[in-house]
C-alpha cells in the first residue's frame, strides 16, 4: 500500500511507532473533506483527522489567518503575560459561544494539557483531592489525563498513576450518590468518543449536574471531540441544557493547528494567579498562529453553518446506515448524533475488515 517515497524510508526508520502495524498512507497533501497520497489517490476523510478538521481540510480562511499571523509574530512570551491580538479576541469569541459564565480561557498546546490544567485548578480550587470518572472514557495520555481514563489496559502498564480515582459505569444514574464530598470534580465527555460513541440519556446528564452541585465537586466536561458542530450543535452541552464550571476544548478548536483550552468562571481561572503566582503555565499554549487558525475556523462554522449540516446531514447519513448496514448480523448497533457516528460490529476483526475495505474504496473510517 505504501510508495516509495524518501519519507516513507524515513517514517519506518526513525518515527516512533505507536502501532505495531500503522496504517502508513503516504499523505501528499488534504484539501476540503479530502485527503490525497502520494500514489494519486483520494480519500474522503470521515475521520476528520479524529475530530479536528470540522471545517475541512486547509480551508481558505484559515490559510489567510495563518499567512496573516506569520507576517506578524510568532512566539513571542509564555502564556498569559503579552497581550497578542488573536489569543483574547477568540478567548472573547469562546465566551460569547459557551453558556454564561464561562468567560475566562486558558489556552493550552492540545486536548491532554487542557485536561490536565483543568484538574490542577479543581484540586487547587476546592482543596479536596478525589476525581471521579466514567468506565470507558477517553481523556488523553499525560499521567493526570490517563489517570482519569476508563480504559484498565491502557492505564496498566504506567501505574502508579494519579489518586484517588473513583470510577463509574456511563449513563447509570443509580451510580451518581457515589460523587461525594471528598471529589474535587468529575470529569466527563459528553459523549463518549474513543469509548465507542456512547450517548448517554439527558436524564444522567442532569442528574450528574446536579449532583455535582449538592456536593461541591465540579464539573468538568471534555468537548474535545464532541466540541464544534461534531455532535450537531456547536457544543453538545447544549443537547442536555448543563453548564459545567470547566469546559474543556481542543482538536477543531484550533482550526486544524494544535490548540486547546480550559474555560471557566474568572473566579475558579484566578485559581491559578496566585499562592503561587505562576501556578500553571505553559510556553507555547494559546500560539498566537493556533489562535488566528482557531478564529478563522470558528467564523467559518458559523458563516457556513456548519452546526444545522452536522445536525442534518447527520440524522440523515445515520438513517441510511440503518437502513442499508443495520440489519446485518455482524452489526450489533448503530448510533450517533450528528456528525459523530459509531458501528459497532460483533467482534474486533470484523471491525478491522470493514474499515480496511472502506480505505479501499476510498473511505477513512
Ligand atoms: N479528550 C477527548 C475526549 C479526546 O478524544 C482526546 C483525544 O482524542 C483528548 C481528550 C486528548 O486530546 P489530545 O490528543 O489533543 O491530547
Amino acid at each position: 500500500q505504501m510508495t516509495d517515497t524518501p519519507w516513507t524510508h524515513a517514517f519506518h526508520k526513525h518515527i516512533a511507532k505507536t502501532s505495531p502495524e500503522p496504517i502508513g498512507l503516504v499523505v501528499d497533501r488534504a484539501e476540503g473533506p479530502f485527503v490525497y497520497t502520494t500514489d494519486g489517490k483520494r480519500y474522503l476523510d470521515l475521520l476528520s483527522g479524529i475530530g479536528v478538521a470540522n471545517i475541512g481540510h486547509a480551508h481558505p480562511r484559515v490559510i489567510a489567518a495563518v499567512e496573516r499571523q506569520n507576517r506578524r509574530h510568532h512566539h513571542v512570551m509564555v502564556y498569559g503575560e503579552y497581550i497578542q491580538e488573536e489569543q483574547p479576541l477568540y478567548a472573547q469569541d469562546m465566551a460569547a459561544i459557551t453558556p454564561k459564565g464561562l468567560d475566562r480561557v486558558y489556552f493550552t498546546n492540545s486536548g491532554a494539557e487542557a485536561v490536565e490544567g483543568a484538574l490542577k485548578t479543581a484540586r487547587k480550587a476546592t482543596g479536596r483531592a478525589g476525581f471521579v470518572a466514567f468506565e470507558g472514557a477517553y481523556h488523553g495520555d499525560t499521567f493526570g489525563a490517563l489517570s482519569v481514563a476508563g480504559n484498565a489496559s491502557y492505564q496498566i502498564p504506567f501505574e502508579p498513576l494519579l489518586s484517588p480515582v473513583k470510577l463509574l459505569p456511563f449513563n447509570e444514574p443509580e451510580y451518581l450518590e457515589k460523587i461525594d464530598e471528598g471529589i474535587a470534580a468529575v470529569i466527563v465527555e459528553p459523549v463518549q468518543g474513543e469509548g465507542g460513541v456512547r450517548i448517554p440519556t439527558t436524564g444522567f446528564m442532569t442528574d450528574l449536574a446536579k449532583r455535582c452541585q449538592q456536593t461541591g465537586a465540579l464539573l468538568i466536561l471534555d468537548e474535545v471531540m464532541t466540541g464544534f458542530g461534531r455532535t450537531g450543535k456547536l457544543f453538545a452541552l447544549e443537547h442536555w441544557g448543563i453548564t459545567p464550571d470547566l469546559l474543556v476544548l481542543a482538536k477543531a478548536l484550533g482550526g486544524g493547528y494544535p490548540l486547546g483550552a480550559f474555560i471557566g468562571s474568572a473566579g475558579l481561572l484566578e485559581t491559578l494567579t496566585t499562592d503561587p503566582p505562576l501556578s500553571h503555565v505553559t510556553t507555547f499554549g494559546g500560539h498566537p498562529v493556533s489562535c488566528a487558525a482557531g478564529r478563522a475556523g470558528l467564523s467559518v462554522i458559523q458563516e457556513e453553518k456548519l452546526v444545522t449540516n452536522s445536525r442534518d446531514t447527520g440524522a440523515w447519513f445515520l438513517d441510511r446506515l440503518q437502513k442499508s448496514l443495520g440489519v446485518d448480523p455482524r452489526i450489533s448497533e448503530i448510533r450517533g448524533l450528528g456528525m459523530f457516528i459509531g458501528i459497532q460490529f460483533v467482534d474486533a476483526q470484523t471491525t478491522r475488515a470493514f474499515t480496511d475495505r472502506c480505505r479501499e474504496e476510498g473511505l477513512l473510517l
